[in-house]
């Protein structure tokens, strides 16, 4: 934004348009061999229960492994993808990759949950089939898939997503708001959805250290869902006195870097087995000691 730019330190390195451009159209031209040459990745991070402290499941996030470009984020490709009609590609991709991942911690005798991101573009009357026919595939239980879909997404506006959120709900997949706190609605709003779980925006949980505001906010949004009966996520917890507050507030679920940053497949079981043998509790068991 132009206010940042005035009031930060002077940028010695500014990408012109057209260094902009160039990387957009390779973005553009490269998800589609992205997809069949398997440059696309997911990281998984884990969410727990603040109150035993227990691994309840995981969210599912993208990376994108670019040859020339190096290791891309989803807050570059994901609006890209949105703005070209290539998302659905990348919804299937991370919904196929942690379903596979879900069944095989099932296997294992761990019953997390797989939370998968969408973006309100696909969201149209083929989405909810996809997805049963992928839970089917892969043998998972449609409880364990939470689908995160972000408040804007699922404003006022967007009344033509609705018919696709209650399929998904009535095939027995558990739908949360994503980034809750930034957007528009109205309490009576979230009223009419079909959703289970809000997820307080990670702008005001990082900020309960230092903004009495984000506090304020952050009680405000965990005392609404529970009178509406939501779970409430607070993500972006990055320290153990934030965490606290959470939990005295009654705050449902924390995620966030203090209890592990996003990881792959290999590392989270490499993660979760050390917990296990720290405290002896299986994930989705009581009394871990995360
Ligand atoms: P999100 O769904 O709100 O995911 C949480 C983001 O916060 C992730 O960023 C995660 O790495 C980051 N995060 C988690 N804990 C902390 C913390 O303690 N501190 C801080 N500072 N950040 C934390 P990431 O992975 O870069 O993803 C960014 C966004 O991209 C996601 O936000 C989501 O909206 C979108 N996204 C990611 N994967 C997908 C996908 O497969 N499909 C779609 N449509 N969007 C995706
Ligand atoms: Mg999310
Ligand atoms: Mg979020
Ligand atoms: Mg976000």
């Amino acid at each position: 934004s132009a206010a940042r730019e005035g009031s930060g330190p002077v940028r010695c390195y500014e990408p012109s348009m057209g260094e902009r451009a160039d990387r957009r159209l390779a973005l553009i031209r490269g998800f589609g061999p992205a997809v069949t040459d398997g440059h696309l990745r997911v990281h998984y991070q884990p969410t727990v229960s603040l109150e035993g402290r227990t691994v309840l499941g995981v969210e599912a996030l993208a990376r994108w492994e670019h040859p020339e470009l190096g290791a891309l984020l989803p807050d570059e490709f994901v609006p890209v993808l949105e703005a070209t009609g290539q998302i659905g590609g990348l919804t299937e991709f991370v919904l196929d990759e942690s379903l596979a991942a879900a069944r095989r911690w099932h296997d294992r005798g761990m019953r997390l949950s797989v939370a998968v991101n969408l973006s309100v573009g696909s969201l149209d009357d083929g989405f909810p089939d996809l997805v049963a026919a992928a839970l089917d595939r892969h043998g998972v239980p449609a409880e364990l898939l939470i689908l995160e879909v972000t408040e804007s997404g699922v404003s006022a506006e967007r009344e033509y997503a609705l018919p696709a959120l209650r399929r998904l709900h009535a095939l027995g997949c558990r739908l949360a708001v994503d980034d809750f706190g930034t957007g528009q609605s109205s309490l009576a709003h979230l009223r009419r959805l079909p959703v289970d779980t809000v997820k307080i925006d990670k702008s005001f949980v990082l900020g309960m250290g230092t903004e009495t505001g984000d506090v304020a906010v952050v009680r405000a949004i965990v005392e609404m869902g529970h009178t509406l009966g939501l779970t409430v996520v607070a993500e972006g917890v990055e320290s153990a006195a934030v965490r606290t507050a959470l939990a005295d507030m009654g705050c449902d679920v924390a995620q966030g870097y203090l209890v592990s940053k996003p990881l792959p497949a290999g590392c989270l079981e490499q993660w979760l087995d050390s917990l296990a043998e720290a405290g002896g509790a299986p994930p989705g068991a009581e009394g871990g000691p995360v």
